[in-house]
C-alpha cells in the first residue's frame, strides 16, 4: 500500500449533504466505506463487488405454538463475503429485524474478521419475532425450523452462525444438534457461542471485554500513560461494559464513572468495580439504587473528564451534537457503532483518539474462532491459553492498525477500514472471479 491522502471528490465519495439528526449504522459504515475505497483507489468492479453481500436468503419459518395454532415468521441468512474463509456472524431475534439491516451487521462482520486476521468471511442472520412472547418449547421449535431451513447455508467449512441480540448458548446448542442430526455426526464447529460442555470455549464471555482493554492499554503506551495513572468512564455495565470496567480497574485504572439503563454512578475518587459487579448480580442486572457513588445522567458521563471513555452500551451515542463536548483522551468502542460518521471528523480535530469497534469489540469473534479451532481439533485449550492467544492477536491487530494510520496519515478508524478492504481485495484479486 502506498502512501496516499484521500481526496474527497472520487467516484465513490458522496457529498453528505444535510445530515439527519440520527444516522443508521449502516449509512455510518457505508460513508467509512467510500473513504477508505477511495484512498486505496479501489476499481469500480471491485467496489460494486464489496458493496453487495455474495448470498441473501429469506426463509419462512412454520411454527405450531403451544395453543396448537400455527404462525409463520421471517427469517434471514445474509453472506456478505467469503473469500478469506467460512463465513462468520451471529443471529438475532427481534421483532424489527429486516433484510437490510441484517445485509448492513453482515458487511461489518467481513472488516472485522478482516482487520483482527481472522480467516473468516461476515455473515448475519435474524428471525423476526418477539422472543418475550414465546415459550421456551417454542423458541426451541423456531431454532429449529430455521437451522433446518438453511441446512445448504450453514456448515463448519461453509458458514458458522454465533449468539447475537437475543439468541444465547442454549439457542446455539438447538442449531448445533438439528444440524448434527441432519449430518448424522455430532459437529460441534458448526456454531460458536455454545455452552462449554458442548464445545464452547473458556475465555468466551470475557473475550469481548477483554479485547477491549487489551487495544485501551496498547492505545495509552501511545500516548505515554500508565494504566494506574488514568481514569476511565464506561456507558454501559453488560457484559462488554461491566468486564472491561473490571479489568481495567485491576490495572489500576480509576475508573470514576459507570452507566447502564439506569443511569450514571460517579465517583472521581474510583468505583469499587467488583463490589458494583456484585451489586448488579444481587439486584436483577441493575445499578439502580446503588449508593456509593453520586448519579448522573448517561449524557453527562459520556462529557466527563477522564483519559479513556469506552461506550458499551449501545449504536449512535456520540454524534455530531455532543462530540465537541467529549473530553476524554482515548475513546475505546465497546458497542457497535457507538460513534456517528458524523462525529468522526469532530473527534479528530479534537485530538481523541478513536479505538474502532471493527477493532476495539473484535474479541468476541477471535475467540469464537478459537472455539472453531478447538472443536475442529477435538482439543480444548485453558482459559490461560485463550487469554494469551487473545491479547497476542488484539495487540498485533492494534500495532498494524496504528502503522497503516501512520503511513496514510488517516484516524485508526479510516485505517482499520483500509486495511480491511485492502485485505479482502487482494485476497479476491488472488483467487480471482470464478466464471
Ligand atoms: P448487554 O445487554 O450485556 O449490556 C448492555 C448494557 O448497556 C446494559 O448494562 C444496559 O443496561 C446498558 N444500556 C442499554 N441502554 C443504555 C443507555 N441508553 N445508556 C446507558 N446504558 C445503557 O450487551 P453487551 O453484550 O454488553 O453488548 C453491548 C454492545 O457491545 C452492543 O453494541 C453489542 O452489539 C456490542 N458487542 C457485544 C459483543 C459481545 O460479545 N457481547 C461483541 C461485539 C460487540
Amino acid at each position: 500500500m502506498s502512501s496516499n491522502k484521500a481526496s474527497q471528490t472520487s467516484a465513490y465519495y458522496k457529498e453528505p449533504g444535510p445530515k439527519l439528526d440520527k444516522e443508521s449504522p449502516f449509512e455510518s459504515m457505508m460513508e467509512r466505506f467510500r473513504f477508505a475505497a477511495d484512498i486505496l483507489k479501489l476499481d469500480e468492479g471491485m467496489f460494486q463487488y464489496l458493496a453487495r453481500p455474495v448470498k441473501q436468503v429469506i426463509v419462512s419459518i412454520p411454527v405450531v405454538m403451544d395453543n396448537g395454532k400455527i404462525e409463520v415468521f421471517e427469517g434471514y441468512r445474509v453472506i456478505h463475503d467469503n473469500v478469506l474463509g467460512p463465513s462468520k456472524g451471529g443471529i438475532r431475534f427481534a421483532p424489527d429485524v429486516n433484510l437490510d439491516e441484517v445485509k448492513a451487521l453482515a458487511s461489518w462482520m467481513t472488516w472485522k474478521c478482516a482487520v483482527v486476521n481472522v480467516p473468516f468471511g461476515g455473515a448475519k442472520g435474524g428471525v423476526r419475532c418477539d422472543p418475550k412472547k414465546l415459550s421456551q418449547s417454542e423458541l426451541e421449535r423456531l431454532t429449529r425450523r430455521y437451522t433446518a431451513n438453511l441446512l445448504e447455508v450453514f456448515g463448519p467449512d461453509r458458514d458458522i452462525p454465533a449468539p447475537d441480540m437475543n439468541t444465547n448458548e442454549q439457542v446455539m446448542a438447538w442449531i448445533m444438534d438439528t444440524y448434527s442430526m441432519n449430518q448424522q455426526r455430532t459437529e460441534t464447529a458448526v456454531v460458536t457461542g455454545k455452552p462449554i460442555i458442548l464445545g464452547g470455549s473458556q475465555g468466551r464471555r470475557e473475550a469481548t471485554g477483554r479485547g477491549v482493554v487489551t487495544c485501551t492499554l496498547a492505545a495509552l503506551s501511545k500516548i505515554g500513560m500508565m494504566p494506574n495513572k488514568s481514569s476511565v468512564v464506561v456507558q454501559g455495565f453488560g457484559n462488554v461494559g461491566s468486564v472491561s470496567a473490571e479489568l481495567m480497574y485491576e490495572q489500576g485504572a480509576k475508573v470514576i464513572a459507570v452507566s447502564d439503563i439506569s443511569g450514571g454512578y460517579l465517583n472521581k475518587e474510583g468505583l469499587d468495580i467488583p463490589a458494583m459487579i456484585r451489586y448488579m448480580k444481587e439486584n436483577n442486572n441493575s445499578l439502580e439504587g446503588y449508593s456509593e457513588a453520586d448519579k448522573i445522567s448517561n449524557e453527562e458521563l459520556l462529557e466527563l473528564e477522564c483519559d479513556v471513555l469506552i461506550p458499551a452500551a449501545k449504536e449512535d451515542q456520540i454524534s455530531r451534537h455532543n462530540a465537541d463536548k467529549i473530553k476524554a483522551k482515548i475513546i475505546a468502542e465497546g458497542a457497535n457503532g457507538p460513534v456517528t460518521a458524523n462525529a468522526d471528523s469532530i473527534l479528530e480535530q479534537k485530538g481523541i483518539m478513536v479505538i474502532p469497534d471493527i477493532l476495539a469489540n473484535a474479541g468476541g469473534v477471535t475467540v469464537s474462532y478459537f472455539e472453531w479451532v478447538q472443536d475442529r481439533q477435538g482439543y480444548f485449550w485453558t482459559e490461560e491459553r485463550v487469554n494469551r492467544r487473545l491479547n497476542r492477536m488484539m495487540r498485533s491487530a492494534f500495532d498494524n492498525l496504528y502503522k497503516v494510520s501512520g503511513e496514510y496519515s488517516i484516524t485508526l478508524r479510516q485505517a482499520a477500514y483500509v486495511y480491511a478492504i485492502d485485505k479482502v481485495a487482494a485476497t479476491l484479486k488472488l483467487r480471482g472471479i470464478y466464471a
